[in-house]
């Protein structure tokens, strides 16, 4: 099945009560059972529900993966993957990481005796230094946060196989629909589902898959005994939101793209960060490894941080808000907002300067959107 067609079908059934096309909400925590152990399937709604497993046969679908796992929260997911982990292991990530990840690694997890390296993943030969007896995972996210720098997956994966190292990639900027890690060799893919799945900016939730049913068995054992599920509401608002993915994202696309081009010839802007432009440091590898390059940009503005501000408050169409991928389109301005807790210096040597704004573009006419960067900006 090609990809509109999973998103719209897999796993999805009529309900066998019922014929209801559409998945019911099954907004319950028990279920009966006539003598003890004869439940069908279902006997508490942490361990499992059926409107949840829907989704989560949807997302592994989307991911050309055979398991799926959906939790309360992106970073549900995330802790899921490092409790696979013990003390005295070691973990390889990006210097670019997602703020909530590098927080959970270093203030929840280093204290617990797993040890991080923070690396420059640009160059996936890096990774091969920081590989000793005690590494374990491979943490990687591309495009990273929020200066759009890519990373090599189908590379980290042959390091990875080498050295008998799990990998994971963080998948949330690009969305199943522009990417699929495992088909490039991950174990683990996780989403941030509250961003481009979701997509309608409605509901927190995270999501894991692998091909693997060893890690599934492992990952499913953490889901149910620690607990970080999602409810059926929940996952009836995404799975209703996936059924478009596939023309939001085509939407993301084309708005991105326009108004990339748009930013980097305006005389006030700096420097446009976009994984499209042919002379990005890595975008032959955004070209092999994506379908299209997304609606996330960033740019620096000529000025100081009082005409940034300015300019972030001067928007119409455009939210100031955190977070990304919805319908709607979103400035950030990360210095003060998702990227206020690394210190100065190490947020400006990652290049997010006090004159950097992100901008998470949405399905809007690109009309209004140009028109409201002109008038901002101007
Ligand atoms: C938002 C985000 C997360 C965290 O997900 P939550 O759903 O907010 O817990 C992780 N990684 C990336 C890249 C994100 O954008």
């Amino acid at each position: 099945m090609k990809f509109g067609t999973k998103a719209i079908h897999a796993g999805v059934e009529p309900d066998p009560t019922t014929g209801a096309i559409m998945t019911p909400i099954y907004q319950t925590s028990t279920f009966v059972q006539e003598y003890p152990g004869t439940h069908k399937g279902y006997a508490y709604a942490r361990g499992k529900n059926p409107t949840r497993n829907v989704l989560e046969k949807n997302i592994a679908a989307l991911e050309n993966a055979k398991h799926g796992l959906c939790f309360s929260s992106g970073m549900g997911a995330t802790d899921a993957v490092i409790k696979l982990l013990k003390p005295g292991d070691e973990v390889i990530t990006g210097n670019d990481l997602y703020g909530g990840s590098y927080r959970m690694f270093t203030k929840i997890f280093e204290p617990m005796g797993i040890k991080f390296h923070f690396i420059d993943l640009n160059k996936a030969e890096n990774i091969e230094h920081y590989i000793n007896a005690n590494t374990k995972l491979l943490w990687v996210e591309t495009p990273t946060n929020p200066t759009m720098q890519i990373v090599d997956i189908a590379a980290c994966a042959s390091i990875a196989k080498k050295h008998q190292i799990l990998f994971t990639v963080d998948n949330t900027f690009a969305s199943p629909y522009l990417q699929n890690p495992i088909d490039l060799g991950a174990d683990i893919v996780m989403h941030s589902v509250t961003k481009y799945l979701g997509g309608h900016s409605d509901v927190v939730m995270g999501a894991l898959v692998t091909n693997s049913d060893e890690i599934y068995n492992q990952l499913a054992f953490i889901h149910n005994s620690c607990g970080a599920t999602p409810g059926p509401m929940d996952s009836f608002l995404v799975i209703r939101g996936i059924k478009t993915l596939h023309l939001r994202m085509e939407r993301h696309c084309s708005n991105g793209e326009k108004i990339a081009h748009f930013l980097r010839s305006h005389p006030k802007v700096e420097k446009v960060y976009w994984p499209g432009f042919e002379d990005h440091s890595n975008h032959a590898i955004a070209k092999k490894q994506m379908k299209g390059f997304g609606g996330m940009i960033s740019f620096v503005i000529k000025g100081n941080m009082e005409e940034t501000f300015r300019i972030a408050s001067a928007f119409k169409v455009f939210s100031l808000a955190e977070s990304l991928g919805g319908v709607e389109s979103l400035v950030n301005h990360p210095a003060t907002m998702t990227h206020a807790s690394i210190p100065k210096l190490e947020r400006e040597k990652a290049g997010v300067v006090d004159s950097l704004l992100r901008l998470s573009v949405g399905v809007e006419d690109i009309e209004d959107l140009l028109e409201d960067l002109k008038q901002a900006l101007s």
